[in-house]
């Protein structure tokens, strides 16, 4: 029997696994409530559970974990979890192998770094041996992959590029700091801008009626079927992101010279509102040649990256 390992993505609602052959294809795949809200103890349970219920159709080698948060993948500790209740510098690897018993290889690492292994091996990054991958979602996350392997960092901490600064005085991010991509290029940023268009009080938008009315999560969808139907301040809004994840590119570009920038997350729905200007700024800002050259791309594995990339490691891969 060929050897199929599991991986998961591990968020703070869901917990999703797949049974992954050794050639990547994804044979079953389950999701589950992650109780994020009850503590690492409870998710441990949960991950030991689903993969209880995967092995069941086959031996399974190896499970791979993706996790939000700095992840010291070599230590196989969780240091620190936005999305887990309480958790700090916890032993993840050695708790869940006290509960899977025998000798199954479990490896653990950042989810956007899985993200970017995931598109590397099996989707838009198959043919390219370097890329960074941006997941843009609720913040923006960021995976590298130099040469084959991923590049991680010395503390786990390896490609956030959602803190790299685009405006030294922009607006406020999560982390602190000011002006990073993330509040210029996520769901969360989305959000602002709509709240400072709406400050406004000159701006003739539909957005007035609608976004008052709409869930925050929709928020994104809602200001792209705006722009679609040419609602202005809603098509600035996507400039302002593209613009920020162009000069976020650029910069990619000309430190690392990668092959590759690969565009992931729900908001990258958006694509078409968006990559025009960050298109155009990535190639006014950008060195000449690792510009023109990189190709820029939409993730292929439509919310699968993350856990196929955790597979990729449960195999033994870097
Ligand atoms: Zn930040």
């Amino acid at each position: 029997m060929s050897k199929t390992v599991i991986g998961m993505d591990i968020g703070g609602t869901n917990l999703r696994g797949a049974l992954v052959t050794p050639e990547g294809r994804i044979l079953k795949q389950l999701k589950i409530a992650s109780d994020a809200d009850d503590g690492i103890g409870a998710v441990v349970d949960n991950i030991a559970n689903l993969v209880n219920e995967l092995s069941r159709e086959g031996n399974v080698a190896g499970v791979g974990v993706g996790i939000a948060g700095v992840i010291d993948s070599r230590a196989g500790v969780i240091t620190q979890a936005p999305n887990i209740a309480n958790v700090v510098n916890y032993p993840i690897r050695y708790n869940l192998a006290k509960k899977l018993g025998g000798d199954i290889n479990i490896a653990i690492e950042n989810d956007a770094n899985c993200a970017a292994l995931g598109e590397w091996w099996m989707g838009a990054g198959k043919d390219a041996s370097s890329l960074v991958m941006i997941t843009l979602g609720t913040g923006v996350g960021g995976g590298i992959i130099l040469d084959g392997k991923l590049w991680s960092g010395a503390d786990g901490m390896g490609g956030e590029v959602g803190h790299m600064t685009i405006y030294p005085d922009g607006a406020l991010c999560n982390c602190g700091n000011y002006g990073c991509l993330e509040s210029y290029a996520s769901a969360t940023a989305v959000r602002r801008m709509v709240k400072e268009a709406l400050a406004e009080p000159g701006t003739e938008t539909v957005l007035r009626d609608i976004a008052p009315k709409t869930d925050p999560d929709d928020m994104p969808e809602v200001v792209m079927s705006a722009a679609l139907k040419g609602d202005a301040a809603s098509i600035r809004i996507w400039e302002r992101f593209g613009i920020a994840l162009g000069i976020g590119m650029a910069s990619l570009v000309n430190i690392l010279n990668v092959e590759m920038i690969v565009l992931g997350g729900g908001v990258a729905r958006a694509w078409d509102m968006f990559i025009g200007p960050a298109k155009t700024e990535l190639k006014k800002r950008g060195l000449r040649a690792p510009a023109e050259r990189v190709r820029v791309e939409r993730a292929k594995l439509d919310g699968d990256e993350g856990i196929t990339g955790a597979a990729y490691l449960a195999l033994g891969g870097r």
